[in-house]
């Protein structure tokens, strides 16, 4: 059986741990491909997707979170959108600079953000460490911005015959009996997945296989599922909906120029034209 990208819970019966697992190869490969990413960027772009999809679960999973990896020296940033609904995406946004951004070689935050019911934002920031291992922010972020200890290890293989993606969250729950020693066992069995990309490509990423090993041996109890997959919130109705913010003389300019007004997303590609008319009705309605 061929495994689709989703996320997986599981918690311990001693009710010291739970764990979220994902498996996002497909929506990665998919961003990837629509971003024409490639090398280092790509695997950054998967783990990012994979965060974003981890915070939400493990966080708000009735939110829509945004993670943004910000290079410093004005070298760009890449974007990962993630929806209750499961759609997922991502995007770089280049710096004016050639060279494509390199976590290894550039210094940069990963700032989380969910947007709240009341439309405000929540909103933290870390550095990521030196290595540029996003896992090691990831945790940062939940230690010091949601006071959550945490485990977190991302993998992912987008290129090449076996790809594979994604993650898991193992959290110590704060009702957990003699937290410290359980945090040492944990973390000692941990110590075997802190590296989980070929564990992933071994067994096609399946989450549920990821929480098997990772809990082996611990009676445990499996909570509920999602599926996450790539995609994207555009429609020409937003593409109008942005348009209708415009100043009415930004409008009557494009509707003078005469020609269709072509506009693509950045995140998915899709491509929406809008015709004189319709700039013509936004004249009326505005
Ligand atoms: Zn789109």
């Amino acid at each position: 059986m061929t495994e689709n990208d989703s996320v997986m819970r599981a918690m311990t019966n001693d009710g010291a741990f739970r764990v979220v697992a994902a498996r996002t190869t497909d929506t990665a490969q998919a961003v990837v491909a629509a971003q024409n990413l490639s090398g280092p960027l790509a695997h950054d772009m998967a783990d990012l997707l994979t965060t974003a999809v981890l915070y939400r679960e493990t966080m708000a999973p009735s939110l829509r979170v945004q993670c943004i990896v910000r290079f410093e020296d004005e070298a760009g940033q890449l974007v990962a959108d993630s929806h209750p609904d499961g759609w997922t995406r991502g995007l770089l946004q280049p710096g004016p600079g050639d060279a494509p951004p390199d976590l290894r070689q550039t210094r940069a935050t990963l700032q989380m953000m969910r947007t709240l019911p009341n439309s405000d934002l929540h909103r933290g920031v870390v550095e990521v460490p030196e290595s540029g291992n996003l896992s090691e922010a990831f945790m940062r972020y939940m230690q010091l911005s949601e006071q959550i200890v945490s485990m977190i290890s991302l993998g992912s293989a987008v290129e090449g015959d076996c790809p594979a993606a994604g993650g898991f969250v193992v959290q110590l729950l704060p009702e957990a009996a003699e937290a410290d020693a359980a945090m040492d066992t944990m973390t000692r069995r941990l110590e075997d997945f802190v590296e989980i990309r070929e564990r992933l490509q071994k067994f096609d990423g399946s989450p549920s296989q990821l929480i098997e090993q990772i809990f082996e041996g611990m009676p445990f109890t499996w909570l509920d599922n999602s599926d996450i997959r790539f995609g994207c919130q555009c429609s020409e109705v937003r593409v109008m909906t942005t348009l209708s913010v415009l100043d009415r003389s930004d409008i009557q300019e494009l509707v003078d120029e005469g020609e269709p007004l072509s506009i693509g997303c950045d995140y998915c590609g899709a491509s929406y034209s809008v015709e004189i008319a319709q700039l013509r009705g936004l004249l009326r309605s505005s």
